[in-house]
């Protein structure tokens, strides 16, 4: 079959870049060896684990808090397998969704693992049989999976990555995190929420290596005030697993006995049996895709985006890339801002940003002032009953540009697209301030710490 453009791999990037080529008028397939389409992100990532998140907030939220707010809605219970039944049910529509997009931008979808055997050519193996591809132009976008470290061996069962973590059947007595990053503390705040005992345990000296430290600090006082326990500067050497627990051991302390154990220390790169080193492109030393500005591989005509090529693993950063490569493909232009890309992690309360921490800043020596503002003197957020955190703007000391916004909020992962907006127009902390915002919204904390890097802020 002839193509102009075979994509590999159906997650955020490639079946956005998929759409997007289909739509600029290409002749496009995409290969996904997975039934459903959508990839991690959608399978087993940002969907399943949000839905998890909502629904453990609202079971905490009627646990705790509606009866300061007057109302009383007897006594509680859990229906675990319910709330799993209403994520897998998002995911299921979702993925419907996604097969109609084909169908309507008129993609040829292929259901198989596929191999680059030359430059133009893809095989489709689906088990039973194999299918041969041709086309101008190939596009490597297989995403990324869980890793996990020497002396864990992953059963699938009561030590698992994120993956099981998203379907445990009962709620963990005690579940061991080991990794304090995003997935960590996502996962790790709906098994708590839920009833769990949990103890994320980090090899660095603080959570959330890339956050603002300043911001990453609060976030951990006010999870362990939620009561999740944290356990830094711990080196795990091995985990047991015995019948109905298992025993974590760390360097130079004592091991830890739970019942569940998830692996959440990063994603590698997937790049099994691609044929990549056939057709001589090589990997970086971290098992990464290199590609130039425009997302080629060292062979002409190959192309690849997503978390394959590194950075940001993040769905919004490989939807960005797929669409950039579409168009530059097609109409010669295509562009993703990289200094202007957010990340949000989904927690109570969220923590969002975009831009530089302030420790990149010092480092590379630039010169900058600060404003910051408290979710505590904000209406909305007091409204709410969410009043922990803050919003801090890094504005450049000479121009005021904006080079950085850090929150830690209700809603943070909203409220950072208008500093995502305002970076990307090369806007100065004073044109945020300027800017009329809505009352009482959580918004007007972003307008107050802007007027914060003038020292300023009207309401606090
Ligand atoms: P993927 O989504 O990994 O898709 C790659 C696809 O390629 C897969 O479907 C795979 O089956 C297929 N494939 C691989 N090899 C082959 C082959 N040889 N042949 C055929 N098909 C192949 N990011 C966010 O931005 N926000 C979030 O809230 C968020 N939450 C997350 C929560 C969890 C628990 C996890 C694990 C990740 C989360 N992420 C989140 C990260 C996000 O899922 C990834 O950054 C994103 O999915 C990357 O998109 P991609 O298209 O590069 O790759
Ligand atoms: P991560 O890189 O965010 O965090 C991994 C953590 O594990 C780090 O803090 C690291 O220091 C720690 N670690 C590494 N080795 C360790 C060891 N031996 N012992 C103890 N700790 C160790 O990775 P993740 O949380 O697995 O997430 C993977 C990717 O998925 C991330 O890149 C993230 O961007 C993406 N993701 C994003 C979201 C979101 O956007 N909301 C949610 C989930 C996942």
């Amino acid at each position: 079959m002839n193509h102009d453009l075979v994509i590999i791999g159906a997650g955020p990037g490639g079946y956005i870049a998929a759409i997007r080529a289909a739509q600029l008028g290409l002749n496009v397939a995409c290969i996904e060896k997975e039934r459903m389409l959508g990839g991690t992100c959608l399978r087993v990532g940002c969907i399943p684990s949000k839905a998890l998140l909502e629904s453990s907030e609202l079971y905490k939220e009627a646990e705790h808090t509606f009866k300061d707010r007057g109302i009383n809605v007897g006594s509680l219970s859990l229906d675990l397998e319910k709330m799993l039944s209403q994520k897998d049910r998002t995911v299921k529509t979702m993925g419907g969704g996604i097969d109609s997009l084909f169908k309507k931008n008129k993609i040829t979808r292929y259901s198989g693992h596929a191999t680059i055997t030359a430059p133009g050519k893809v095989s489709v193996n689906n088990g039973d049989e194999t299918t041969e591809l041709e086309a101008k132009y190939i596009l490597i976008a297989t995403g990324s999976e869980p890793s996990t470290l020497p002396g864990i061996e992953l059963d699938g069962d009561r030590v698992g990555t994120s993956t099981e973590a998203l379907s445990y059947e009962q709620v963990p007595k005690h579940l061991v995190v080991i990794g304090g990053g995003v997935i960590g503390l996502e996962l790790g705040a709906v098994w708590s929420r839920l009833g769990a005992k949990v103890t994320v345990l980090e090899y660095l000296d603080r959570i959330l290596p890339t956050t603002d430290l300043e911001i990453a600090k609060e976030a951990q006082k006010i999870f362990e005030k939620q009561g999740i326990e944290f356990q830094l500067g711990c080196r795990v050497t091995g985990v047991k697993a015995n019948k109905k627990t298992c025993d974590v051991e760390i360097a130079d302390a004592k091991s830890i006995r739970c019942d569940r154990v998830l692996v959440a220390v990063g994603r590698r790169p997937n790049t099994d049996n691609l044929g990549l080193e056939e057709i001589g492109i090589a990997l970086d030393k971290r098992g990464f895709i290199p590609v130039d500005a425009h997302y080629e591989t060292a062979v002409k005509g190959i192309f690849a985006i997503g978390d394959v090529i590194g950075g940001a693993m993040l769905a919004h950063k490989a939807e960005d890339e797929g669409v950039a490569f579409s168009e530059r493909l097609v109409t010669g232009y295509g562009h993703v801002n990289y200094d202007a890309i957010p990340s949000v992690a989904y927690t109570n309360p969220e923590i969002a940003a975009v831009g530089k921490t302030e420790e990149l800043l010092k480092e590379e020596g630039i010169e900058y002032r600060k404003g910051v503002f408290p979710f505590i003197a904000n209406g909305r957020a007091r409204a709410m009953g969410q009043t922990e955190g803050k919003v801090k703007m890094l504005a450049d000391k000479q121009t005021d540009r904006v080079l950085g916004v850090h929150i830690l909020g209700p809603r943070a992962g909203d409220l950072i697209a208008e500093c995502a907006v305002a970076m990307e127009f090369g806007a100065s902390s004073e044109d945020i301030a300027r800017c009329c915002h809505a009352h009482p919204t959580l918004a007007e904390a972003v307008k107050e710490a802007a007027l914060a890097v003038d020292k300023r802020a009207l309401n606090f």
